[in-house]
């Protein structure tokens, strides 16, 4: 892509350097506060869910089919939260635990349970010399950290419009006996938004690992994240394996984090009768039985699937909006100067942003001294390398409209600026 800065005369580009060299020292002396970093919800969206703490007081009645909310047992959680979780994502209730606040800690757990103790009691990964995860790019910072942390290797593989490109997934996986997993958002990807076709939901399934203890982490933290209508539709993962004839394949996470309220939501893991049986062993050394009261809360207040999804409406009449005016501003600021692409998603938090190659961190150190800050360039990928330099996640839930608007106008000149300066580099 050759940009209208790169198109232009030598006479042109300094007059255009200098008319956004003028806008930015005008934004500059606005001495503006914003954030664009953060994929949370907005105080208005927690607040959908206040009325939930009015649910469970002293007066409740703490029991859930037999089992005591306020006290040990039921090791996979209440039974009205497994089977919300299982609803929620499709799958047999008996094969759900809901555990914890954070589906990331579970995703954690999985991992550090492959690494010091074995999957399917096979060797620990910790034994195993050097083993790799796949990681597709780009994707959730965090997920790259939790295998960075044990000192597994994380190898990007390109994501495509979508889902990752299988090609390259396929012949890691069934070539390559030290690749043990892979990180998957299968549905409003972060940062992407990308949801996996049913073809690349069934090439997962299809896969042959050549190491038994491969798993795929299939973080489905966007279920229900929709922002109008009936949303994209995503192939159940385990109708897939079931349709290929493989099991033993997926660990599949959610989470109302961004349901309810994120660090005090349910989040949940769901496997295979064998791979539940195993975590379950992993998880009981862990803990006598999950905090209950919190999920009693969840099931009284969300109720079912359909509770769920009036509730997602909701969120995404304060959601929407957000994400339409990040496409406006980006259509009306840099559409036609062929610098720029980015997302358009129907879900999720993230709009993923790719400017010129050498442009990202750029991009961001500018914005920042202009009062915006944004997520780190490079933070989408394993070890913060984007090799281009070229991504920039975008999370305009948090901020209110009217701040929205003010970071995306001083965003566009950031990046209007630095594609000039690249162009003029170019030239030097
Ligand atoms: N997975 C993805 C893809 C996310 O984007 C996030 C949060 O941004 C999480 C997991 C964290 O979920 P939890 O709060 O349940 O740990």
């Amino acid at each position: 892509m050759t940009s209208v800065y790169q198109k232009m005369t030598d006479a042109e580009l300094d007059a255009a350097l200098a008319d956004l060299e003028r806008q930015a020292d005008e934004l500059r002396a606005l001495n503006l506060k914003l954030d664009m970093a953060r994929g949370k919800p907005s105080p208005e969206q927690t607040a959908l869910s206040r009325p939930m703490l009015d649910l469970v007081t002293s007066e409740t009645d703490l029991a859930d089919q037999g089992v005591d909310a306020d006290n040990y047992g039921a090791p996979d959680g209440l039974p009205s939260a497994r089977a919300l979780a299982a609803e929620l994502i499709g799958v047999d209730a008996a094969n759900v635990s809901v555990i914890g606040s954070s589906s990331l800690n579970l995703m954690y757990d999985c991992v550090e349970h492959g690494y010091v103790h074995g999957i399917a009691g096979n060797e620990p990964w910790c034994r195993q010399g050097e083993v790799k995860f796949l990681c597709p790019v780009p994707g959730y910072d965090r997920h790259f950290t939790v295998t960075e942390s044990f000192g597994i290797t994380n190898v990007p593989v390109p994501m495509r419009e979508d889902g990752p490109d299988m090609d390259v997934v396929r012949e890691y996986v069934e070539k390559d006996a030290t690749v043990k997993g892979i990180w998957c958002v299968p549905k409003y990807a972060n940062p992407t938004g990308v949801t996996y076709s049913d073809e690349v939901v069934r090439a997962f399934a299809a896969l042959r690992p050549a190491a038994p203890d491969f798993r795929i982490f299939w973080d489905n933290a966007y279920a229900v994240h929709t922002f109008a209508g009936e949303g994209d539709e995503l192939l159940n993962i385990f109708d897939a394996l079931a349709e290929a004839g493989a099991e033993n394949l997926v660990y599949e996470f959610a989470s109302t984090a961004k349901v309810t309220f994120p660090s005090s939501g349910m989040a949940w893991v769901a496997a295979s009768p064998a791979d539940m049986a195993d975590l379950r062993r992993a998880f009981a050394a862990m803990r006598v039985s999950p905090e209950k009261i919190s999920q009693l809360a969840h099931v009284r207040f969300l109720r079912d699937a359909a509770g769920v999804a009036a509730h997602m409406r909701r969120h995404a009449e304060l959601v929407a909006p957000r994400f339409a005016l990040v496409e406006e501003k980006l259509t009306e600021g840099l559409g036609g100067l062929d610098c720029a692409t980015w997302t358009h998603p129907r879900g999720g938090y993230f709009v993923s942003f790719e400017g010129p190659e050498g442009s990202a961190k750029a991009v961001v150190k500018l914005a920042g001294e202009l009062g915006v800050k944004l997520t780190p360039a490079g933070a989408p990928f394993p070890y913060g390398n984007d090799p281009r330099d070229a991504n920039i996640r975008i999370a305009p839930t948090y901020p209110t409209l009217e701040e929205l608007g003010q970071a995306l106008d001083v965003f566009v000149v950031a990046v209007k600026l630095v594609a000039a300066r690249l162009a003029r580099a170019e030239r030097a």
